[in-house]
C-alpha cells in the first residue's frame, strides 16, 4: 500500500523547518548579545558625553563661582540643561548651591532605567579660582537623563533585531532555494520518472544535468546498476520458470506414455501415484483410489518385493536396488519383470518395473546351454563339475571313468568333421545304451567322455562293466561316408577313478580318472586303467623335475658334450656332434631323451636351444682359431622351428663369433619336415640359402620317407643307431642300411652311421661305402676341454689303422 505523503514529510519541509529553528535559536541569542552590548556602549558614550560636557563649561562654571555671578551660573545650567540627555544640572561654591537646574519628567519606575539611574553615579567636576589653580572654589555636578537614552538605545538595538531578522530570512530563503534547485527537484525529477520507469524494456534513469558526479548522479547509477540486476535476476527465474513448466509438461508426458511401470509407493507398498504402463505389466486390479499396493498382484514372492522397498528406504541417500521378480498370471501365465527402486526422502520409494521375461528366458536356456554339450546332449565339462560339485565323502560310492577315443583325430583329418560328429552321436548312443538311470555321461572334449556309474566301489565289478563298456565302443560303426556304406572302427582308452577312494572332490577325482586314463593311454589305447597312487607320483616327480629343469637352465647347468664324426673314407676327423648334458645335483646325469621332451612341454626349449648353438660356435669359433678345421652338428628341435630360432637369429650368432656357414651343421628329425610342411621348407631353405648344411637325424626310425629325402634340400642323412647296432647279427638290418646307403649316394646325399660300438660295425660299413661314422667305438661324447686330446687320440688310431681298404 502506497503510504500517503504530507507537505511535511518532505525534505524540503524538514529541512527548512530544522533551519528556522536553528536560525530562531541563533538569532534570539545574538539579539540578546548585541542589545547588551550596544547599552553598555551607548551607557559609556553617554558618560563620555556629559564629561565632554562639563569641559566646555568648565571654565565659564569657574568665573561664574569667583565672582559668584549667580546670572552666569543660571544660564550656564539653563545652558547644559538644554542637552536632551541632561535631566540635572547644579553649580555649587562651597556650601552654597549657585544655580540648579532640573528637568521636569515622570517619574522613573522601577526597571532597568532606575536601576541605572541609580547606580550610575552623577558626573562632577571641581572648579578651581582663574588665578590660582590649586584652589578650588566650588564644583559642577552633571545627572544624565538615563530614561532618554535607554530610549534611544532601545530603539536602536530594535533597529538591528530587524535587520538581522532580515537578513536571517533571506538566508533561509537562499537555503531553501539552493535545496529546491540542487536536491529537491532533481530527486523529484528522478523519483517521478522512476515511477514510470519500465525497466524491463531497458529503460533507465537520466542523470540530472550538472549531477555527473555529484551524489544524486552517484544514485541515479547505483539505482540504474541495481535495476539492472533486478532485471536480469528476474528474466533467469522467468526463463527457469518457463523451462520448469516444460519439463514438468514433459515428464509428465514421459510419465504417462512410459513403456516401463513407473511408481511411488510407501514402504507398505501402497501405492501413491503410478502410470498407466504398471498396471498393465503387474495385471494391478482395479479398486478405489489411494487403496491401492503394489502387492495386490500375484507376485510369487511378494515379502520379498517388501523387502526391497524397505531395505532402499532404510539405505537412504541413493540407495537405489534392484531384483527380478516373477509374476503369476491367473491364466497360468507367468512375467520376469525387473524392479528397481529408490527413496525419495519422504518416506517413499520411486519405482520402475520392467518387462525382462524374454531376457530371462534367454538367460535360463543359456544356463542350460553352458551345461550341455550341443552335439550329444550330454553335460559338458561345466555340467559335469556341476554335478559333482559338494560331494561329501559320505555320500554313495561312484566311479568316474574317462573314456578318449584312440585314433578319433585320424578319422576327422581323413573323413572331416561331419563325419568325426556323426561318430561321435554313434559313440554317445553307445554309451547311453550301457548307462543305468542313476548313471551320467557328459562330453568334456573333442573326444572325451566322462562317466559317472552310480554305485560303484568294487574294483573287480567296475573292471568288468568298463571292460564292457571298452568292448562295445571298440565294435565297427556302420555308417555313410562319401556316399558309401562304411565300418569304422575306433577302439577307446579308459581310466577309473573311485569315489571316495581316489578322491573326495570333483577336482582330485577328475585329476585321478585322467591319470588312468593317460596311463592307458601310454599302454597303446584300446584298454582300461585304474587310477593308482603310482601314478600321481609320477606326476609329481616329472612337476619337480620341471622345477628342476627351470633353474638348471637359469643357472647354467646344462653343460654341452662334443662327440666326434669321422670321415670313413678318408680315416679323418671331420666334425663333432653337440649334445647336452644335465648333471643333476641330486639325481646325477639326467639323460637328455628325458629333459629334451619335458623341455619341449614346458616352452623351454627355445631358451636352450639358442644357449645351446650360441655355445657351440663359441666352442668351434676357438678350435678353428686353434687351427681345428672342424665343424659342430646341433640337434634343432622340431618345437623351435620356425619362431624359436629364425634364421637371421642363427646368421646373427655366426657373425658374431666370424664363423663361415659351413662351420655349423643342423639336425633335425622326420617330425620338423611332418609338421607343417611349407613352413619347415622355407625355414630350411633359407638356412641352405645361407650356406648352412642340413642333417637329417634318427633316420629308419619314423616314416623314413624317401619323399622328405627329394623335397627337401638335405645334406646328410644319419642312420639311428638302433640299425647298427645288430648289424653284424641282423641281416635284414644290414639290408635296410646298405639300401638308405645306396639310395642317398643315388640323391648326392651324404651318410652318417651313428651309434657305431665296435670295429666290425666298422668293417660292415667300409664294406657298404658308408660316408661317416660316429660313435663309442671312436669316442663317447666328451666335454669341451677333453676334446682337443681326444681328436689327437683318434687321428692317431685312424693313422695306425691305415685308409679304408
Ligand atoms: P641324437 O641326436 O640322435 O644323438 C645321438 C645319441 O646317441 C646321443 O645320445 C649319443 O650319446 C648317443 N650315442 C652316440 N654314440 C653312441 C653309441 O655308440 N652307442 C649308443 N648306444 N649311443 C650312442 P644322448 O646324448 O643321450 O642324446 C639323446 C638325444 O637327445 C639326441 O639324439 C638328441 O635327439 C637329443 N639331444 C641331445 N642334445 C640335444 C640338444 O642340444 N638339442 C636337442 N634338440 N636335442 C638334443
Ligand atoms: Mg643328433
Ligand atoms: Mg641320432
Amino acid at each position: 500500500m502506497e503510504k500517503r505523503t504530507r507537505w511535511w514529510h518532505g525534505i524540503l519541509a524538514r529541512s527548512l523547518m530544522a533551519v528556522v529553528g536553528i536560525a530562531l535559536l541563533m538569532g534570539g541569542m545574538s539579539s540578546l548579545l548585541v542589545s547588551r552590548m550596544v547599552g553598555e556602549q551607548v551607557h559609556d558614550q553617554a558618560v563620555i558625553k556629559l564629561g565632554e560636557l562639563l569641559d566646555t563649561v568648565e571654565n565659564t562654571a569657574s568665573i561664574a563661582c569667583f565672582v559668584a555671578d549667580e546670572q552666569l551660573a543660571r544660564e550656564l545650567v539653563q545652558g547644559l540643561l538644554r542637552n536632551s540627555e541632561v535631566l540635572r544640572v547644579s553649580l555649587r561654591t562651597g556650601e552654597h548651591e549657585l544655580a540648579h537646574a532640573e528637568r521636569k519628567v515622570g517619574k522613573v519606575g522601577p526597571g532597568r532605567t532606575a536601576l541605572r539611574t541609580l547606580l550610575t553615579p552623577s558626573v562632577h567636576r571641581v572648579l578651581h579660582s582663574p588665578f590660582n589653580a590649586d584652589e578650588v572654589i566650588g564644583e559642577i555636578r552633571i545627572d544624565a537623563d538615563w530614561a532618554v537614552i535607554d530610549a534611544r538605545m532601545d530603539s536602536y538595538s530594535r533597529f538591528i533585531g530587524l535587520l538581522f531578522a532580515g537578513l536571517l530570512a533571506l538566508v533561509i530563503a537562499a537555503a531553501a532555494a539552493m535545496m529546491l534547485f540542487l536536491v529537491i527537484r532533481p530527486v523529484k525529477a528522478a523519483s517521478d520518472r522512476l515511477h514510470r520507469l519500465d525497466p524491463a524494456s531497458g529503460e533507465r534513469l537520466v542523470v540530472p544535468e550538472g549531477h555527473e558526479r555529484t551524489e544524486i548522479g552517484r544514485l541515479v547509477e547505483d539505482i540504474n546498476a541495481l535495476s539492472g540486476r533486478l532485471v536480469e535476476t528476474l528474466d533467469q527465474e522467468r526463463a527457469l520458470r518457463r523451462q520448469k513448466e516444460i519439463d514438468q509438461r514433459k515428464y509428465q508426458d514421459l510419465f504417462d506414455n512410459a513403456g516401463s511401470g513407473i511408481f511411488v509407493a510407501d514402504r507398505d507398498g501402497l501405492l501413491e501415484s503410478f502410470n498407466r504402463a504398471l498396471v498393465e505389466l503387474i495385471w494391478l486390479p482395479h479398486r478405489e483410489e489411494g487403496t491401492r499396493r503394489l502387492t495386490d498382484t500375484g507376485w510369487q514372492a511378494p515379502e520379498q518385493l517388501l523387502a526391497l522397498l524397505r531395505a532402499s528406504l532404510d539405505a537412504g541417500g541413493d540407495g537405489q536396488l534392484e531384483d527380478d521378480f516373477l509374476l503369476l498370471g491367473r491364466r497360468g501365465d507367468e512375467r520376469w519383470l525387473h524392479v528397481a527402486v529408490v527413496p525419495l526422502g519422504d518416506g517413499s520409494v520411486q519405482g520402475t518395473v520392467t518387462d525382462v521375461t524374454q531376457r530371462k528366458r534367454e538367460e535360463l536356456s543359456a544356463r542350460r546351454l553352458a551345461v550341455t554339450d550341443s552335439l550329444t546332449g550330454f553335460a559338458n565339462r561345466v555340467g559335469l563339475h556341476r554335478s559333482l560339485a559338494d560331494l561329501d565323502p559320505a555320500d554313495a560310492p561312484f566311479a568316474l571313468v574317462m573314456l578318449d577315443l584312440d585314433g578319433f583325430k585320424q578319422i576327422n583329418d581323413a573323413f572331416g568333421f561331419p563325419v568325426g560328429d556323426r561318430l561321435l552321436l554313434a559313440v554317445a548312443a553307445r554309451l547311453r545304451g550301457m548307462l543305468g538311470d542313476m548313471d551320467q555321461p557328459a562330453r568334456i572334449g573333442g573326444d572325451e567322455f566322462a562317466l559317472v556309474l552310480a554305485g560303484e566301489h568294487d574294483r573287480e565289478m567296475t573292471g568288468a562293466r568298463v571292460e564292457r563298456i571298452a568292448e562295445q565302443l571298440a565294435l565297427p560303426y556302420e555308417m555313410q561316408v562319401a556316399d558309401a556304406q562304411s565300418s569304422l572302427v575306433v577302439s577307446a582308452s579308459l581310466g577309473v577313478a573311485l569315489f571316495p577312494r581316489d578322491g573326495v572332490d570333483v577336482q582330485q577325482l577328475l585329476r585321478a580318472a585322467e591319470l588312468a586314463l593317460n596311463s592307458a593311454r601310454q599302454a597303446g589305447g584300446r584298454s582300461y586303467r585304474f587310477f593308482d597312487p603310482a601314478l600321481q607320483a609320477a606326476v609329481e616327480h616329472r612337476r619337480r623335475l620341471e622345477d628342476d629343469l627351470r633353474a638348471a637352465v637359469a643357472s647354467r647347468e646344462l653343460k654341452l658334450a662334443f662327440q666326434p664324426i669321422v670321415d670313413l673314407r678318408e680315416r679323418r676327423l671331420a666334425g663333432a656332434e653337440v649334445l647336452l648334458r644335465w648333471l643333476h645335483p641330486q639325481r646325477g646325469h639326467v639323460s637328455p631323451e628325458v629333459f629334451i621332451p619335458l623341455a619341449e612341454e614346458i616352452g623351454l626349449i627355445g631358451a636352450i636351444g639358442l644357449a645351446v648353438l650360441d655355445e657351440a660356435c663359441r666352442q668351434v669359433a676357438l678350435w678353428r682359431g686353434a687351427g681345428l678345421d672342424i665343424y659342430v652338428s646341433v640337434n634343432v628341435s622340431v618345437r623351435q622351428i620356425p619362431d624359436d630360432l629364425p634364421p637371421v637369429v642363427v646368421m646373427d650368432i655366426l657373425r658374431r663369433y666370424k664363423l663361415p656357414p659351413e662351420a655349423i651343421a643342423i639336425e633335425i628329425t622326420e617330425g620338423v619336415l611332418m609338421s607343417n610342411v611349407g613352413v619347415a621348407q622355407a625355414w630350411i631353405e633359407s638356412l641352405r640359402a645361407a650356406g648352412l648344411r642340413i642333417y637329417l637325424d634318427d633316420f629308419g626310425t619314423g616314416y623314413s620317407s624317401l619323399s622328405y629325402l627329394k623335397r627337401f634340400p638335405l645334406d646328410t642323412v644319419k642312420i639311428d643307431k638302433s640299425f647298427i647296432r645288430d648289424l653284424h647279427v641282423n641281416s635284414s638290418d644290414r639290408t635296410l642300411v646298405e639300401a638308405i646307403i645306396t639310395m642317398a649316394a643315388s640323391l648326392g646325399l651324404n651318410v652318417v652311421a651313428e651309434g657305431v660300438e665296435d670295429a666290425q660295425q666298422l668293417a660292415l660299413l667300409d664294406e657298404m661305402g658308408c660316408g661317416f661314422g660316429q660313435g663309442y667305438h671312436f669316442s663317447r661324447p666328451v666335454a669341451a676341454t677333453d676334446f682337443l686330446e681326444t681328436v689327437q687320440r683318434i687321428d692317431t688310431e685312424l693313422l695306425q689303422a691305415g685308409k679304408r681298404p
